[in-house]
């Protein structure tokens, strides 16, 4: 009865939730630092300026975004035309996927890297060619370049990776977009791009001009601290902007989300003091990492990569002390949390380690 492309794929599963996980282990707290989520909140304008809009539940929200999309190509330098709004970035994905993607295509992608692209592109009945990310946790752009064929249609670059933190450097990403043929859309996915703070990040807008094929995707989710208002954008050349927006439901940004956004984007002190704070809470964590001779990849954003031998027996042993954080292959992906918050995590993670470095995995 349903698509066959659904046939291998798994419904998105959150887990039991915050409260069931406490009464669970007999936690007073659980702290979160599973998702990335902005551990500040978000600007106290955006709830003064949520209070203060004028509901309107009756009416559809506007389609264009048009306040949030006039601010955005101020701040940002480029024409109002060029940007395209998702109810988050998670949105953006399906519809860059739906408009491209067909049985017959493919994309390629870094593993391991967020996984909708993967998810959305099996969806379509695309093909997905996974590129190993090299041992320092870096996407392999030679590899990615390499498996470019006739039949790709997006390559998706996660700058910085998640989950791995790590970032392609301007010169690097610049002679890899040169490389490709313009009838590849090439997408960086920069959900992580405010923490940055290596002086070689790509400038990816400067790069618009000249690749009508590049693609920029940006959230409100994590930096602005807003991700339950599920708003992000892309930002391209104006025809493959357009051309995406075919698929695009015409009213999917609710108009708290727009007023939501706006208000964020006005108080860029408390996004950069959150950026500030997950920059010394970071030094401290990897001060910690490296005394204690625990590796992980070096990070540009608000997480952090912990190579471990067992990860899912090291994130539920921090779970059992209060703290969620995310397993993969090779290691735990972590939030990085307030300053104590993070001091108590990364004592619970030390002999977490040490207690499952033996166990056999899970
Ligand atoms: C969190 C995240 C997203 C999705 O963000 P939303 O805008 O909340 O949907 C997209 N890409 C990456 C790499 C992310 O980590």
């Amino acid at each position: 009865m349903f698509k066959e492309t659904l046939a291998h794929l798994r419904a998105y599963d959150p887990g039991p939730s915050v409260e069931e996980i406490k009464k669970r282990y007999g936690l007073e707290r659980l702290v979160k630092l599973d998702s990335n989520e902005n551990v500040y909140g978000a600007s106290p304008k955006v709830s003064e300026a949520i209070v203060k809009a004028s509901l309107l539940p009756e009416l559809y929200p506007d389609c264009r975004d048009s306040d949030l999309r006039r601010e955005l190509a101020v701040r940002l330098g480029t024409r109002e035309e060029q940007f395209l709004f998702g109810l988050g970035l998670d949105e953006m994905i399906v519809l860059i996927s739906r408009a491209l993607l067909e049985r017959g295509t493919n994309i390629v992608m870094a593993w391991p890297t967020f996984y909708e692209y993967y998810c959305h592109a099996q969806i379509e009945g695309a093909e997905t060619k996974k590129v190993p990310c090299g041992k320092d946790g870096r996407h392999d752009l030679d590899a990615m370049r390499d498996a470019v064929d006739s039949a790709t249609k997006v390559i998706w670059i996660c700058n910085p990776n998640n989950p791995t933190g790590t970032y392609v450097n301007d010169q690097e990403l610049a002679h890899f977009v040169d490389e490709i043929p313009d009838d590849v859309v090439i997408v960086l996915d920069e959900a992580y791009i405010d923490f940055v703070t290596a002086s070689d990040f790509p400038r990816s807008l400067e790069l618009l001009k000249d690749h009508p094929n590049l693609l920029v995707l940006r959230t409100f989710s994590k930096s602005y601290g807003l991700a339950s208002f599920r708003i992000g954008y892309a930002v391209g050349q104006q025809r493959l902007i357009d051309e995406i927006d075919k698929v695009r439901p015409p009213f999917n940004n609710p108009r708290l989300s727009q007023i939501a956004a706006f208000a964020a984007l006005q108080d860029q002190d408390f996004m950069k003091d959150c950026v500030k704070k997950n920059k010394d809470v970071l030094e401290m964590t990897t001060v910690f990492l490296d005394e204690k001779k625990i590796s992980y990849f070096p990070t540009q954003a608000n997480f952090i990569y912990v190579k471990v031998d067992n990860p899912k027996a090291v994130a539920e042993k921090c779970k059992t002390k209060g703290f969620l954080i995310n397993p993969f292959q090779t290691g735990v992906r972590i939030t990085i949390g307030k300053m104590n918050d993070m001091k108590e995590l990364l004592g619970i993670l030390e002999s977490a380690i040490s207690e499952t470095s033996a166990e056999p995995s899970l």
